[in-house]
């Protein structure tokens, strides 16, 4: 049995408390942090049966001690705190500039206190709308400060400049994932992404909102994939400093998304085209061949078979209403 201790920060919202029942199960004591911003206490609700498995309701911009006296034994920080939904972010521009600001240097001094290992959630984002496809670690990214979008977009990017500071400069053992877009159960329902939109508005037989054409592109990467790249990453040696993409490489328009989640929850739906919103990404495919490499990592869930997954989710959460 494990008895190293495991800090998840952001641990009720949607990855989070995938990695924490995945910590969990692994033998790790976890405490997950959240302060229920777009997070939900029914994501964790059956984990928190689990003995070795703590909930601790605290704003991450905050400092840790302040709610638990017992930081010292701490062994990994996973540090996933903050809104990742477009609509989200946009709902909470500030809280987001300072969880991934304020927060992420909390947690990463954290680190350095406790002697922790540290891993940051960053996003795609950082790319912003890529001139590079597909993208790469290398790429520098193409992103407008001064948009709707840059509470999340530059946030993100301050939080690594933090890390690759606390790394270079203070030796904290730290390294970051950069994720692709990710779906799955425990996706809030009104979250405003386009998976979990899309696959209500199919149950419910409403207009499928697609923005601008639809021939914009993602890469969608099933829950269970991502978090066993995330697991990897931070329990691979030699991963301190580097930077890591974790995503699909499976790149779809968004209106071939709508086809797919019409046809495979048997919906009477209609296709309704409406405004793009501003500085939306044209297209976004991750290169992870530096996961596959390092971590010995790549998604295994397609997207069929993923979308069914979800798709069942969300008729149960409708059906237990
Ligand atoms: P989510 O919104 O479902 O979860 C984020 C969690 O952080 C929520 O439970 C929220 O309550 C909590 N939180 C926010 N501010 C906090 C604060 N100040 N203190 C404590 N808790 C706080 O989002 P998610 O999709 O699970 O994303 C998790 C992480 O992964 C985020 O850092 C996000 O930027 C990153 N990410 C996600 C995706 C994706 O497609 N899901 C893509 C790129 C990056
Ligand atoms: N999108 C859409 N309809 C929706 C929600 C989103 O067409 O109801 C589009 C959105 O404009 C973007 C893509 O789907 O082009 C992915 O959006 P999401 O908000 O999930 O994540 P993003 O990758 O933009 O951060």
């Amino acid at each position: 049995m494990n008895s190293k201790t495991t800090l998840v920060t952001g641990g009720a919202g949607f990855i989070g408390s995938h990695l924490c029942a995945v910590l969990v199960g692994k033998g790790y004591r976890v405490i997950c942090v959240d302060n229920l911003l777009t997070g939900s206490r029914s994501n964790i609700h059956q984990l928190e049966q689990n003995e070795r498995f703590r909930f601790i309701e605290h704003d991450v911009t905050n400092e840790l001690r302040s709610t638990m006296n017992d930081v010292r034994t701490i062994d990994f920080i996973y540090h996933l705190a903050s809104p990742a939904s477009p609509v989200q972010y946009q709902n909470h521009p500030l809280e987001t500039l300072h969880v991934n600001s304020i927060g992420t240097e909390n947690m990463l001094k954290l680190a350095q206190e406790t002697g922790a290992s540290f891993l940051y959630t960053s996003t795609s984002e950082v790319y912003g709308n890529p001139l590079e496809h597909p993208q790469k670690e290398t790429y520098w990214g193409n992103v407008n400060s001064y948009g709707p979008r840059s509470c999340y977009d530059e946030a993100k990017r301050f939080g690594e400049a933090l890390v690759y500071t606390y790394t270079h400069h203070y030796r904290v053992n730290a390294r970051m994932v950069r994720i692709f877009n990710t779906y799955g159960p425990h996706m809030e329902k009104d979250d405003g992404r386009v998976v979990s939109n899309f696959v209500n508005q199919a149950l419910d037989n409403q207009p499928i909102t697609i923005h601008g054409d639809g021939n914009q592109t993602r890469s969608f990467c099933y829950v269970s994939d991502m978090v066993e790249g995330i697991v990897r990453a931070m329990e691979t040696e030699h991963t301190s400093s580097e930077i890591i993409n974790l995503g699909n490489t499976d790149e779809r328009s968004i209106d071939e998304i709508a086809d797919l989640i019409i046809k495979l929850s048997g919906s009477r739906s209609e296709k309704e085209y409406k405004e793009l919103p501003p500085d939306d990404p044209v297209r976004r495919q991750p290169d992870i061949s530096k996961a596959k490499e390092l971590l010995k990592w790549e998604p295994k869930i397609s997207l069929e078979e993923g979308l069914t997954k979800t798709i069942e989710y969300f008729k149960q959460m409708a059906n237990s209403q």
